[in-house]
């Protein structure tokens, strides 16, 4: 199966986009890589994240740099604080444009405004990006393995149905690149989670029966959990990239041993 995604470079910075959806033209997005950008060491270079110790001056730059590829600005981008939570916040007309730019214990954002530029942030977690093109509403989720089973999915979908009167069936999910099941052992914390959780019926494990160490697969459990809320399978369209295995394209919070490293961002606007 061949990467949905395209690599493109702009001004140096090599960034991801879904073709079908740039010839679509209802959306703007794409998800960055650590390519292209003014940070150094551990960051280095395209860091977007403010969260791991990154001069901010560097990530503001890197941001604008990153931005400037769909002639956006800071001032229109909008992001989760990222909590690994279910929050979900509907951003509307007064929230955009202020100086409101972080939305506390929010890891994920929906917009029927045009112009707002939804972000989020991620280092091996999932983004994951919805268009209901008949509305048209967008969002974008960050997931990781406690989102996904505390239900920031299934969130998101009901959030767009109550707000905007979006319909499952229309839905069109993008899932960036994210660390996959190979590169992903999990240990008892996380399993005896999932045990307990509306989603365990969803969670997508390997085990290897001579090591016994357990494998999580984040996006085809996210697929199962979105699947299960209405969506269409086929409206459903994953890229093949492990951030785990391409250390020159992406940054990875397992990779780095769990210690300082950047993060890539996805964002996602209506045009
Ligand atoms: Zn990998």
């Amino acid at each position: 199966m061949g990467e949905p995604f395209q690599l493109k470079k702009n001004n140096g910075v090599a960034y991801l986009s879904y073709p079908p959806w740039d010839e679509k033209k209802i959306v703007g997005h794409g998800f960055s890589t650590r390519q292209g950008g003014e940070s150094r060491g551990p960051f280095a270079s395209l860091n977007l994240g403010t969260r791991g110790g990154d001069n901010p001056f560097l990530v503001r730059n890197n941001r604008q740099k990153f931005l400037a590829i769909w002639e956006k600005e800071i001032k229109q981008l909008v992001y989760g604080e990222q909590i690994h939570g279910i929050e979900t916040a509907a951003i509307g007309k007064t929230d955009a444009f202020t100086e409101k730019h972080e939305y506390p214990g929010v890891d994920a954002l929906i917009t029927a405004e045009k112009d707002v530029v939804l972000g989020g942030f991620c280092a091996d977690c999932l983004l994951v990006f919805f268009l209901e093109p008949e509305i048209p509403v967008i969002g974008l989720a960050h997931a990781g393995w406690r989102g996904t089973c505390g239900g920031i999915l299934e969130k998101v979908v009901f959030s767009m149905q109550e707000n905007y009167g979006a319909r499952p069936e229309n839905l069109q999910i993008l899932f960036s690149p994210s660390i996959k099941v190979g590169c992903y052992e999990v240990g008892d914390e996380v399993l005896e989670y999932f045990k307990c959780t509306p989603n365990k019926e969803a969670v997508v494990l390997q085990k290897d029966k001579k090591t016994s160490r357990v494998f999580l697969d984040i996006p085809e459990t996210n697929r199962n959990v979105l699947v299960r809320t209405g969506v269409d399978p086929s409206h459903i369209t994953s890229s093949n990239y492990c951030t785990h295995c391409y250390p020159d394209l992406f940054y990875s919070f397992r990779g780095a041993g769990g210690t300082l490293t950047g993060s890539m961002m996805g964002i996602i606007y209506l045009t």
